[in-house]
């Protein structure tokens, strides 16, 4: 089936009422475009589960700070909308900005609190206020669905979880596992920005992942002990600026003194230009 291309929120609902009209299950996979195999895995799990499913490719800049790269995030809407097509996408969202935000500025935004404030909330504050508005609209123009997002952005998952169960969105949340380069670099579509050098350094962060679950394997129960042996894997690596490694529970969030349970790791880093982020995780038994 060739994909369909929309741009306005009244095409989209027509197309999706309809579906659900005749029974079809709709699968919603939101992305910012420049897509790469990790958003090629969402629209799969999604073919997989539902009937119809719609992708969208919003570069929103609710959640970009001022200084951020709004201006220059890459862009390639004829690829894209090829690799959409291969993955077994149906209708393809392109709103503009006007589209979405036709009053300007939004006067009604969506917070999630606590969850949004560490790690990725505390260096980019106003980013997950920006993600949860743009995502809580998205939902709306949907409607019901099962909604699929990657674990790459582990704490974007968890206010988005959040938020879908404090507001009752009709939304099942579906995480899936990160997609990484043979190098063990997680993609992003922000990799583009890296030199050479950079790139080569990049997968730093995945080592230093590796490096702190080794540690758990090998018996260490002490978070900031953990926490520690990332940390320093990341500073060895003169083109890494780390942001943070945190040891976490994988509910809450919240850093860990004494391992047990769903523990995961996050890190982030400025390598270059682009901030990378990355994050994995292990159970460890009492
Ligand atoms: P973005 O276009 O960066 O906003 O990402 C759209 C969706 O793709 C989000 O749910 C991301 O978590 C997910 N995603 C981005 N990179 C990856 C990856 N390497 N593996 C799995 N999912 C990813």
């Amino acid at each position: 089936m060739t994909i369909t291309t929309v741009s306005t929120i009244k095409e989209l609902r027509s197309i999706l009422d309809g579906a659900r009209a005749d029974g079809q299950r709709v699968g919603f996979t939101p992305t910012m475009g420049f897509l790469h195999q990790g958003h090629v895995s969402l629209m799969e799990a999604a073919r997989q589960d539902n009937d119809l499913v719609v992708a969208s490719i919003f570069v929103n800049p609710l959640q970009f700070a001022a200084n951020e790269d709004l201006s220059d995030y890459p862009r390639d809407l004829a690829r894209d909308t090829e690799l959409s097509q291969g993955a077994g996408v149906d209708v393809l969202f392109t709103p503009d900005v006007s589209e979405m935000y036709p009053f300007g500025p939004v006067l009604t935004t969506v917070s999630v609190g606590e969850i949004s404030e560490r790690w990725e909330g505390a260096t980019r504050p106003t980013h997950f206020a920006g993600v949860a508005t743009v995502v809580s609209k998205l939902f709306s123009i949907v409607g019901p669905c099962r909604a699929y997002f990657g674990e790459k952005d582990f704490q974007q998952l968890a206010v988005i979880r959040r938020m879908v169960a404090d507001l009752s969105m009709p939304v099942e949340v579906v995480g899936c596992p990160i997609i990484r380069e043979s190098d063990g670099l997680a993609m992003s579509s922000r990799n583009v920005y890296l030199t050479p050098e950079q790139r080569a350094a990049a997968p730093v962060l995945r080592r230093a992942l590796d490096a702190g679950l080794a540690a758990i394997e090998n018996g260490e129960r002490s978070g900031p002990a953990v926490q520690a042996i990332v940390a320093a894997m990341l500073d060895a690596e003169p083109e890494a600026d780390r942001d943070y490694a945190a040891v976490v529970g994988a509910g809450t969030l919240a850093p860990v003194n004494e391992l047990s349970g769903e523990i995961r790791i996050l890190v982030a880093a400025k390598v270059g230009r682009p901030r990378l982020i990355d994050n994995d995780g292990l159970v460890v038994g009492a």
